[in-house]
C-alpha cells in the first residue's frame, strides 16, 4: 500500500512513462518503502525531491549502424539514462540484449542510483545499453558494433561526468572494444572513463569477482546475522555469466556447496557440487551452453533444457541472471524446499510477489540494491586507481569490498531497525540509499 502522496507521485510516473513496465515495478518498490522517512522529513516532500529522483537527469537515445561479416548494414538502438549526479558522475553499466529497450534502462538507472549511495562511494547513477544480440556473432562483429556505440557515446561521457561499465552481454572484451575507440577519438588516455577494463590496460584486480563475490559475502553476513554460515549448505545460483561464476567460486570457498546454475538454455544439476574449472572452460573460454558441461562432466549430472532452476529445493537461493526471474511460484517453491536465504546477484531478479513470499515466510533477502552493490563499489575504487595511477594488491582489493559489503549489510540492518522495520533489508537499502541521495540533493539546489 502506498502512502497518499506517494500513490499520486507513482501515479504521475505511469502516466509520464508508459509502457515501462519494469521502470514502473523499481519505481514502487522504492516508494512502498519510503513513507516513514516522509513522515520524519517534511523538507523531502516541500522540495518535490521524490518527483525529481523520477525523472532522469538526461536520456540519450542513438542509432547504431554497424556492417556484418557478410557486408550488410545493421542498425541497433543505443541508450544511455543519465539518472541522477547529486553524489558524483553517473556511473553503471552497459547491457547488450535484444530485449534492451527504454523501461529497462531506465529501471536499472534507478535503482542504480539508491545502490550506489549505498556504497558510501562518491558515485552518481545512470545506466545505458543496446537491443544488439552478441549471441552468434563474431568477434569482429562485436568489435565493430562497440565502435559504432562508442562514436555517438563518447560526446556525452567522461571520468568527471559519466562512467560506464559492462553488464549483461558487456564483458572486459567488449569493454577493452568501447575504451579502445573513446581513446582513438578523444586522444585521450582517460582510464577513469569506464570500469571493468583489462588488467594490462587500466583494470583493477577482483573487478571481474567483485559483483558474485560482494553477493557471496552479504549473504554471509545475512547468514550469520541468523546465527548460522554457508557452512555444508545446498546452494542454487542461477545464470553462467559473469555475476554466477564468481558467485560460485567465492560461495564454495566459504564452504556451500553449489548443486545447480542455469543459462538461457536450461540448467544443469550436479549433486556433487559443481566443477567450476569445467563451468569456465564451457561458458567463459569457449562461450558455449551448459549442456556441453554435463555432457564432459558425465555420470549423475543432468541438463534440463528450457526450464527454471528455480524447481530444485535449495536452502540458499543466489538469482544472478536476469530481472523478474524468480516468480511468486518459485518464490512457494523454494520456501517449501526448505529455502532460508536469498541473496540477489542479478538488478530486480525477484518478482514482487516472490519478495512477499519470501518475507512472510521469515527467508533473509537482500535485495540487489544491497547484494549486488560489490560490482559497482569495486567500479569506484578502479577509478581511485586510474585517478592516483597507482594499482592495488588482489588480497588488498578483496579486503575492501568485503568491509564494504560487511558496511552495506550493517547499514540496511540499523536503517530497518531506525524507522521500525527489523530484519527487512529491503526497506533498509531503499530508506539507506534514498536519504543519502536526497539529503545532497537538498544541499545541492534545485538540481
Ligand atoms: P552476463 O551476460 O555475464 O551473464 C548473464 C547470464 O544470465 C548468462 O548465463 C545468460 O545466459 C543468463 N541470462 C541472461 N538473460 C537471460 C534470460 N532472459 N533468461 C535466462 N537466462 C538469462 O551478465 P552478468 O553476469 O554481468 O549480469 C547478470 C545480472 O547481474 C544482471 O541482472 C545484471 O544487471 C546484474 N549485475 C551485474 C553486475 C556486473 O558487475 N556484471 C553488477 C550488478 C548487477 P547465456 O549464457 O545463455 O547468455
Amino acid at each position: 500500500m502506498l502512502h497518499e502522496r506517494l500513490a499520486s507521485i507513482y501515479d504521475n510516473v505511469l502516466s509520464r512513462n508508459p509502457g515501462e513496465i519494469e521502470f514502473h515495478q523499481a519505481v514502487r518498490e522504492v516508494l512502498e518503502s519510503i513513507g516513514p522517512v516522509l513522515a520524519k522529513h517534511p523538507e523531502y516532500a516541500e522540495s518535490k525531491i521524490i518527483e525529481r529522483i523520477c525523472e532522469p537527469e538526461r536520456q540519450i537515445i542513438f542509432r547504431v549502424p554497424w556492417e556484418d561479416d557478410r557486408g550488410e548494414v545493421q542498425i541497433n538502438r543505443g541508450f544511455r539514462v543519465e539518472f541522477n549526479s547529486a553524489l558524483g558522475p553517473y556511473k553503471g553499466g552497459l547491457r547488450f540484449h535484444p530485449s534492451v529497450y527504454l523501461g529497462i534502462v531506465k529501471f536499472l538507472g534507478f535503482e542504480q542510483i539508491f545502490k550506489n549511495a549505498l556504497t558510501g562511494l562518491p558515485i552518481g547513477g545512470g545506466k545505458g545499453g543496446s537491443d544488439f544480440d552478441p549471441k552468434g556473432r563474431s568477434a569482429r562483429e562485436v568489435m565493430r558494433f562497440c565502435q559504432s556505440f562508442m562514436t555517438e557515446l563518447y560526446r556525452h561521457i567522461g571520468e568527471y561526468t559519466d562512467v560506464p561499465a559492462g553488464d549483461i552481454g558487456v564483458g572486459q572484451r567488449e569493454v577493452g572494444y568501447l575504451f579502445g575507440q573513446y581513446k582513438r577519438i578523444t586522444n585521450r588516455y582517460e582510464s577513469g572513463v569506464i570500469t571493468g577494463k583489462g588488467l594490462s590496460y587500466g583494470g583493477a584486480q577482483v573487478r571481474t569477482e567483485a559483483t558474485g563475490y560482494g553477493c557471496a559475502f552479504f549473504v554471509e553476513e545475512m547468514l550469520k546475522a541468523r546465527g548460522t554460515s554457508f557452512d555444508g549448505r545446498r546452494v542454487v545460483v542461477s545464470g553462467a555469466g559473469n555475476v554466477a561464476l564468481y558467485t560460485i567460486e567465492k560461495v564454495q570457498q566459504l564452504g556451500g556447496v553449489v548443486i545447480a546454475c542455469s543459462d538461457s538454455s536450461g540448467y544443469i544439476l550436479d549433486e556433487k557440487g559443481i566443477d567450476l574449472g569445467l563451468l569456465k572452460q564451457v561458458k567463459e573460454v569457449e562461450r558455449r551452453r551448459l549442456d556441453v558441461y554435463a555432457e564432459r562432466r558425465g555420470d549423475g549430472v543432468s541438463f534440463v533444457s528450457g526450464r527454471s532452476v528455480w524447481e530444485v529445493p535449495c536452502e540458499v537461493a543466489m538469482p544472478s541472471a536476469t530481472q523478474n526471474e524468480i516468480t511468486g511460484r518459485d518464490a512457494e517453491a523454494l520456501v517449501r524446499g526448505g529455502c532460508v536465504a536469498v541473496g540477489e546477484g542479478a538488478n530486480m531478479p525477484t518478482a514482487p510477489e516472490g519478495i512477499r513470499i519470501f518475507q512472510e515466510a521469515g527467508v533473509a533477502f537482500g535485495p540487489g540494491k544491497a547484494a549486488n552493490a560489490g560490482g559497482v563499489a569495486t567500479s569506484a575504487l578502479e577509478m581511485q586507481q586510474n585517478a592516483s595511477r597507482d594499482s592495488w594488491t588482489f588480497e588488498f582489493s578483496e579486503q575492501r569490498l568485503r568491509e564494504i559489503m560487511c558496511d552495506i549489510h550493517a547499514r540496511c540492518l540499523e536503517t530497518a531497525d531506525e524507522y521500525g522495520m527489523p530484519g527487512d533489508y529491503v526497506a533498509g537499502a531503499n530508506i539507506g540509499g534514498f536519504k543519502q541521495v536526497a539529503d545532497a540533493m537538498l544541499s545541492l539546489g534545485l538540481i
